[in-house]
């Protein structure tokens, strides 16, 4: 039977950061990443928004988006890391809580803050329109976006690299043991199953019982013994916990993602726009190689599940257009040129779960990114990587309050600053 060192589930922007900072640090033969197709277009790492920001409201997420931009600033041009800022709106209610909480938190960091009344903002960026029910803005010119396929390719290139082996198109379909080693089983998936695979009901501690009516499972098979396995499966990491017995609360949850064309609006020199009262945000979007604008609209409605059904043009004509012209009168004529339908990885609290898992010697959790995995990669990557190689965590990055244990008696983290 084949051993593996390290075994990492996921070949997203968490897994492919982590066996970037092993390989980093000279450790990368031994480990290997298992995906249901690393090079697809389902997981979350390939259907986001590619925002990047330091701006939150608990200080481990600064700490953590902070060492990320570092790095991202050292590889601009490779990244398409663009430091473009992020334009935040708020309603009554979040900007004084911004003012008297997390704009003197953010600002104590050295990061610089541009407080704006509504009438302000719309001088600085005459693109917008319609600002009368936002309480104040804020603009963050550290932040910005890049491209994450371009840094997922540039980790999975530094961890190959550095000897990591890629098993692509293997889903893994068994954990068993308590103790390392593991025996892990995984089974093949053709081109044409990839959706399926990743979006079939599980049942919620296991794979699908083989009960009559359906057909046994009869896939190619790899068995191979791993003595660490790292749960990096983003909204599907539940159902990798579920494999060796645990039930960890990440929720997957559908965002729906639409672009639009309109010859007369081009974002391209603007930030982020996150717009808080009506709950979507909009950037600029590189479409056919012109400027389009990318928005999506947070569903209070849309059930949390696996689901990649496109809610189409009506949906966005219902839901999401009245709110996006509202701030950009010009797009009420922009052509719908496409979209997708990505997930978001829930934590209870919004933040990272990484580190040992609970009673499962030699397993790691590195999920529940929360709608800030991209930005968030390198740093957590990095820390992931110290405390697989040297047990610990990095002295200027402890991450002990983002590990599984907190869903227990311990206290959860209060991160209000997501869309
Ligand atoms: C619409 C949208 C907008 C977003 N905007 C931003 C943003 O602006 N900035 C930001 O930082 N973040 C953003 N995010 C969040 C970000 O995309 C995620 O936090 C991040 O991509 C999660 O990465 P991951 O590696 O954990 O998961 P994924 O990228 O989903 O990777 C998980 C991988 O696990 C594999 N897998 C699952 N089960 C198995 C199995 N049993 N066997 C083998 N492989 C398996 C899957 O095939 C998949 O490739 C956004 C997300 C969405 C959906």
């Amino acid at each position: 039977m084949h051993s593996i060192e390290t075994l990492i589930i996921g070949g997203g922007v968490a897994g492919a950061s982590l066996a970037c900072s092993l390989a980093e640090r000279g450790q990368g033969a031994g480990v290997a990443i298992a995906d249901v197709d690393v090079f697809g277009k389902f997981c979350s790492s390939e259907l986001n928004g590619g925002g990047v920001r330091c701006t939150f409201a608990e200080p481990i997420n600064i700490r953590i988006s902070l060492a990320s931009t570092r790095y991202y600033l050292q590889h601009t041009k490779k990244l398409d890391f663009r430091q473009r800022g992020y334009f935040w709106m708020y309603d009554e209610e979040l900007w004084d809580e911004a003012r008297t909480r997390f704009l003197p938190l953010v600002r104590s960091f050295g990061l610089p803050v541009d407080e704006m009344t509504p009438a302000q903002a719309k001088a600085r960026f005459p693109v917008l329109d319609d600002l009368s029910e936002v309480a104040g803005t804020t603009f963050t010119p550290f932040d910005g976006r890049l491209s994450p396929h371009r840094l997922r390719m540039h980790y999975l290139d530094h961890a190959q690299r550095g000897g990591a082996e890629l098993l692509d198109r293997w889903e893994v379909v068994a954990i068993e043991g308590t103790n390392p080693p593991y025996r892990v089983t995984m089974k093949r998936v053709s081109a044409r199953s990839v959706k399926k695979a990743l979006t079939v009901a599980k049942t919620p501690f296991g794979p699908e019982p083989q009960g009559r009516g359906q057909a046994p499972d009869e896939r190619e098979e790899l068995i191979v013994r791993a003595q660490r396995i790292v749960n990096a499966a983003g909204p599907w990491a539940p159902r990798v916990a579920a494999l060796y017995g645990r039930d960890l609360p990440v929720t997957p949850l559908p965002r729906q993602v639409y672009l639009l064309k309109q010859p007369e609006v081009n974002l391209e020199p603007l930030p982020f726009f996150l717009d808080y009262p009506q709950d979507i945000y909009f950037r600029h979007y590189e479409h056919d190689r012109q400027p389009a604008t990318l928005v999506s609209w947070s569903d209070p409605a849309e059930p949390t599940r696996i689901d990649f059904s496109n809610h189409g043009r009506a949906y966005y004509e219902q839901h999401v257009k009245p709110r996006l012209v509202r701030r950009i009168a010009k797009l009420t004529d922009a052509e719908l040129v496409g979209g997708w339908v990505g997930h978001y990885e829930l934590s209870p609290d919004k933040g990272a779960i990484v580190g040992p898992v609970p009673d499962r010697a030699g397993i790691f959790n590195y999920s529940g990114l929360s709608a800030h995995g991209v930005m968030q990669s390198r740093a957590l990557g990095e820390a992931m990587a110290e405390l697989l190689v040297g047990g610990r965590w990095p002295d200027d990055l402890n991450l002990d309050e983002l590990t599984e244990n907190r869903f227990g008696p311990r206290k959860l983290l209060a991160e209000t600053m997501y869309v």
